[in-house]
């Protein structure tokens, strides 16, 4: 096992990668918030003008800014040397996964690197065995793994199972894969974005992390499907329309491959009918659970979680307030993705 090089607690130059996207956002702004020296990698023509906004935002907030891609190892060596970063996390989206292997050859190549964070934030890619169009996408996870692993660059892998901070009820994610809700009884594991992030940037110089899983199992938000949407019906004061979504349903919507519906119905299958966050034990010397490492630290509950998304909601009523007919409240039932 490679021994992670000392860096002094908070005080490691970390540069961070997919900064602009969903979960990046939670990791960079967890990352500020400690007063570590941030780096941003952000590719040279942002892809829309909420992006350049989320941009220029983190500039305001004392970010450096750094152009490129991370499949461009000379650059990636530049920047590394250059700035001194002693800290990698890197959130890229699933279809760039295996970009990350131009990153690693740099990082190894530097030969400074005291942790990198691969893009994770989701299940135990090695335990976990989704049916396709998501085993592509933990296939090319657990490729980068072998990788790093090979490398000798210190790592740690977050698996945090699934955001609790997702708009359940927006229609990106199709409500014909909807999770089934009266005959199955299995739990997962919600996580909220922030703490995600604040979570993950506790581990980034933590000895106890190094060369390991760290798993994120908060029991306040361990819930079943049927538990979850109550919760919500609780929270808009009504109970909404039950559909319910056989194993086959599920498989079948797998099976046709549509992006990105079918690698959330492979991931829901996996976790709601195969439990894919519940059927190991957090053991042996690579597993650590992240409540465990930090015993002080509470997460946000899912109660708060539906608190905001009601609160957001109420607003959007209240700004649209002569549009709006009595039934616009939310319609879709809450789709829990992870990845
Ligand atoms: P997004 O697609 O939202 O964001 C990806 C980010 O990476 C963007 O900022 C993008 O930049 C940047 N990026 C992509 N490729 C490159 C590259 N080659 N060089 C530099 N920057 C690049 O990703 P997500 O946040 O959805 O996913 C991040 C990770 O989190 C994934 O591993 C995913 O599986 C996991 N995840 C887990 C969830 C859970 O419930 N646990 C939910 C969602 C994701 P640009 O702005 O230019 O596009």
């Amino acid at each position: 096992m490679t021994v992670s090089p000392s860096v002094p607690a908070g005080k490691g130059r970390v540069l961070i990668v997919g900064a602009t996207g969903f979960i990046g956002q939670f990791i960079t702004q967890a990352c500020i918030d400690t007063g570590r020296p941030t780096y941003v990698l952000v590719r040279s023509t942002p892809r829309s003008p909420s992006k350049a906004k989320a941009i220029k935002a983190l500039e305001d907030k004392g970010v450096t800014i750094l152009h490129g891609v991370i499949s461009d190892q000379e650059l990636m060596e530049k920047i590394l040397k250059e700035h001194e970063i002693d800290i990698v996390i890197s959130a890229v989206g699933g279809a760039t996964i295996l970009d990350q292997q131009t990153l690693v050859h740099a990082m190894k190549a530097v030969g400074t690197i005291k942790r990198f964070l691969p893009s994770e934030f989701g299940h135990d890619v090695d335990r976990a065995d989704p049916v396709e169009p998501g085993l592509t996408m933990y296939q090319e996870k657990r490729q980068v793994r072998r990788l790093i692993e090979e490398s000798g660059v210190p790592y740690t892998y977050i698996c945090c199972n699934s955001i609790a901070s997702w708009p359940y009820y927006n229609n990106t994610h199709p409500s014909e894969v909807l999770p089934p809700l009266d005959q199955f009884q299995i739990y997962a594991y919600f996580v909220a974005g922030t703490d995600i992030g604040k979570l993950t940037m506790k581990t980034v110089d933590d000895i106890r992390a190094v060369n390991k899983n760290v798993h994120f199992r908060p029991s306040c938000n361990y819930l079943n499907i049927n538990e979850l949407a109550s919760l919500w019906e609780k929270k808009i004061g009504r109970t909404l329309p039950k559909v319910t979504v056989s194993e086959d349903d599920l498989l079948a919507a797998a099976a046709e491959n549509i992006i990105p519906q079918s690698i959330v119905a492979a991931f829901t299958h996996d976790i709601f009918i195969k439990g894919c966050q519940i059927n190991f034990s957090i053991d042996g010397p690579y597993n650590v659970d992240v409540g465990t490492l930090y015993p002080d630290e509470t997460f946000r509950t899912m109660d708060e979680c539906f608190d905001e998304f009601f609160m957001k909601i109420e607003n959007k009523h209240v700004a649209a307030e002569e549009e709006i007919t009595p039934n616009h409240v939310v319609e879709a039932l809450p789709i829990p993705m992870c990845a």
